[in-house]
């Protein structure tokens, strides 16, 4: 997304654009197994005072992700916002205002490309750890049964008393011999 800062107005400037996920390499860059469906929305508000201009970028989409719990594919939105400032006067442009984010442009002529900043945005949403739901239970790791479809035996088992007893029993068996 370029954004040309000589054709934006004094004040609010609202802007939008669809990346294609291919186009932002976010298959590539996502460290998992991953499907994107949908573009990556972004709104972009400009308020341009004077020579700054004050950007608030949206960053929205959804993709296809594997569970790490129960290695089943869900979709998860994927919601991201944050600030830059651009000026283009130098005298803004010094150590301490590079940590508040502002960036030097050169001129009224210069282009600004976001895809940089969506991409990191897009990367940095995508938590550590994926699950379907905060209380996914996984899958057995005797059997592999997903256990948010339903109980297999072993589960039956370690919840039924009776069968930890039997279990005490055969162990002490083998055990003694
Ligand atoms: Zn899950
Ligand atoms: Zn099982």
């Amino acid at each position: 997304m370029k954004i040309y800062i000589n054709r934006l107005e004094e004040g609010l400037n609202e802007l939008t654009h669809d990346y294609e996920a291919e186009s932002l390499d976010l298959i590539s860059l996502v460290d998992r197994e991953v499907r994107f469906n949908d573009p990556v929305h972004v709104q972009v508000n400009i308020n341009k005072v004077h020579s700054q201009y004050f950007f608030q970028i949206f960053v929205e989409t959804s993709a296809i992700f594997v569970c790490d719990r129960c290695l089943e594919d869900f979709e998860m939105s994927i919601r991201d916002n944050f600030r830059v400032v651009y000026s283009t006067e130098k005298s803004y442009l010094d150590e301490q205002n590079d940590d508040l984010g502002i960036r030097y442009l050169h001129s009224e002529s210069d282009v600004v490309d976001l895809s940089e900043d969506v991409r990191e945005s897009v990367l940095l949403a995508i938590p550590m750890k994926v699950l379907c739901s905060g209380d996914c239970k996984g899958i057995c790791p005797e059997c592999g049964a997903n256990l948010n479809k339903g109980s297999c035996i072993h589960q039956q088992q370690r919840m039924d008393p009776k069968w930890e007893a039997l279990k005490g029993l055969s162990d002490k068996h083998k055990k003694n011999n």
